[in-house]
């Protein structure tokens, strides 16, 4: 694994910018990397063993999966939205596993470990730096049940929603009344007055964008004058049997 100067530089980089989470995040990830035994997780030999569950969506997730090579499309990242800044490390091999919390009296302490620094942000980020873990982080030894269909790999289930025809991956469907459903016609989604749209250009492909000197953008978004209405799917319609 690279310093953390060189990790921190990296990740504010992809983050976007350098900001007190990427500190909290990059060193979060370094000790829980360190704690279950994978210290070169992005290495090949080591990147199917790790799993990281974060806990937010704030800053430091992005310095997290940075420095882990954890991905949402690798199924190595599992956000589990409970606001709360911490992270558990998980490594798949050994079961070992480890949740990192990041503490509310750092950020109380932080006058105290950056004295003289000006601005909340720049003061926190240098504090960040400085804290030890004991005060900047506590530590908890836990255990993950990670069922099979949670893990990365081929796709190993699936299932077609009963009332809408969707395939529904990975044992996401819900039984309701006896009928396989997915989350969406089960419980409602965060979506509402879906309607399912088509317009005249909607047979573009990357490989015609050469052919048209029409804009790139204009072409392919839908005019919504032409926009027909080819099906209405109106969840606050749907009955949902109770369960
Ligand atoms: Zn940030
Ligand atoms: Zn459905």
């Amino acid at each position: 694994m690279l310093n953390f100067e060189e990790l921190l530089a990296s990740s504010a980089k992809a983050h976007g910018h350098l900001c007190p989470g990427q500190a909290v995040g990059v060193r979060m990830a370094m000790l829980g990397c360190r704690l279950i035994g994978l210290e070169e997780p992005t290495e090949h030999h080591q990147i199917k063993k790790l799993l990281v569950y974060v806990e937010m969506d704030r800053c430091a997730a992005d310095a997290i999966a940075h420095v882990t090579g954890v991905k949402l499309g690798r199924r190595s990242l599992k956000f589990t939205d409970y606001g709360i800044m911490a992270a558990t490390f998980v490594n798949v091999e050994t079961g070992s596993a480890f949740r990192v919390l990041s503490t509310e009296e750092a950020r109380d302490l932080v006058p105290l470990y950056a004295p003289g620094v000006k601005g909340k942000a720049s003061q926190q980020l240098e504090a960040y730096q400085r804290m030890p873990d004991s005060v900047l982080f506590r530590v908890q030894q836990v255990r993950v049940p990670v069922k099979d269909c949670d893990l990365p790999g081929p796709t190993r289930y699936k299932a077609i929603c009963f009332r809408c025809g969707q395939v529904v991956r990975d044992r996401r469907e819900v039984l309701v009344n006896g009928e396989v459903l997915c989350k969406p016609c089960a419980h409602g989604a965060y979506f509402q007055e879906a309607k399912e749209i088509t317009w005249p250009e909607m047979n573009w492909t990357p490989a015609s964008a050469g052919v048209s000197r029409e804009p790139h953008r204009k072409r392919h978004l839908p005019d919504p004058v032409e926009i027909k209405e080819k099906r209405e799917i109106l969840h606050s319609n749907v009955e949902i049997p109770p369960h």
